[in-house]
């Protein structure tokens, strides 16, 4: 499906599937969870799914003849960090606008985890006192302006890269890399779990695997809390993409299974729930979620099991992407273990 489109490798290749055993015993063993190492694909600061998207637009980035990579997100944002690591590697100058997105005051919030590697990293770290959005800002509209009023060529990557005409089509290579690997497994996954905030990992994974029939086997959790605006955000991208990769079929909104019942109280604040499932999984298989993202698909997925929403036998693929960095900003939260 991808391959007219230019790749620049950011990543270390197809990443690895585990078995999650104790946590599937710990469940009751009627569902075997397994877990794709999103969270371990690259050696750039961390890595995430932030770079499997960077991938498909890093050529378009560099054709554009620009210098500088502007983006945007919340201050402990992933994706700014990984914009960040791009910019290094590619020998671009990176801009950054952090905005006040998650109503979250640990005293080192804007000191630590992602924020502290764009730093260190060389990027340009404005923090702007906005609140959350996932659409587009003024004040990245703003940073663009003044990369140009300065001399320097930016090239916009807008949060998340979702809304990016490109912004899908790594999500698609994701369900293409499944397949693969699945022929060697010798099954297939009846489930795939994932977290959607902006939008552009669900909707690529839903283009990839509406190519074999399963787009409503991906199963998203929504961490945003604006369930209404990230459902449309995918629809959108979804279309996009589908067109892009001439899929071949229209997607439709009954395409799109988005769980709103695990985003409380609030983006980027995570519940007693979250600290519990990101607490449960780190102890029986030692892997790590964040309180923003992972760890809310996390609780999402464990209670779907608990609740038997996916029938005794299934297999379940939780999509780990990444952001554990983030996790150093919720220090209080867990200084009892
Ligand atoms: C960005 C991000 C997500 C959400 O992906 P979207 O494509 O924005 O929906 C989930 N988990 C982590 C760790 C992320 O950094």
């Amino acid at each position: 499906m991808l391959e007219k489109f230019e790749r620049y490798p950011l990543t270390f290749g197809p990443t690895h599937i585990e078995k999650l055993e104790r946590l599937s015993a710990h469940l009751g063993g009627k569902v075997e969870l397994y877990a794709k190492r999103e969270d371990c694909n690259s050696g750039l600061a961390f890595g995430g799914n932030k770079l499997r998207k960077l991938e498909y637009i890093v050529p378009d980035a560099i054709a554009s003849g620009a210098d500088t990579l502007v983006s945007i997100g919340g201050v402990q944002s992933n994706h700014t960090r990984m914009v960040a690591a791009t910019a290094a590697k590619i020998g671009f100058k990176c801009r950054l606008v952090q905005e006040s997105w998650v109503p979250h005051e640990d005293a080192v919030y804007d000191r630590v985890g992602n924020i502290l590697l764009s730093r260190v990293m060389g990027a340009d770290v404005q923090l702007v006192d906005e609140g959350f959005d996932i659409g587009i800002r003024k004040s990245w509209e703003d940073a663009l302006q003044d990369v140009k009023d300065k001399g320097g060529k930016p090239y916009p990557i807008p949060a998340g890269a979702s809304v990016h005409k490109y912004g899908g089509l790594g999500y698609v290579a994701f369900a293409e890399e499944v397949r693969a690997q699945e022929e060697e497994l010798g099954f297939k996954f009846d489930y795939i779990v994932v977290c959607t905030v902006t939008g552009s990992t669900h909707a690529g994974m839903l283009v990839g695997f509406a190519a074999d029939g399963r787009a409503r086997n991906v199963i998203g959790i929504d961490a945003s809390g604006t369930p209404d605006q990230t459902r449309a955000q995918v629809l959108e991208i979804a279309r996009r993409t589908a067109g892009l990769v001439e899929l071949g079929r229209e997607i439709g909104d009954e395409d799109l299974v988005l769980v709103e019942d695990y985003a409380y109280p609030a983006y980027g604040v995570p519940s007693q729930e979250t600290k519990d499932a990101i607490r449960l999984c780190a102890r029986l298989e030692g892997m790590m979620t964040d309180p923003v993202y992972e760890g809310k698909s996390m609780q999402g997925m464990i209670d779907l099991v608990k609740k038997g929403y996916f029938p005794e036998g299934s297999r379940v693929l939780y999509a780990h992407l990444g952001g554990v960095p983030a996790i150093n900003g919720y220090s209080y939260a867990f200084r009892n273990g």
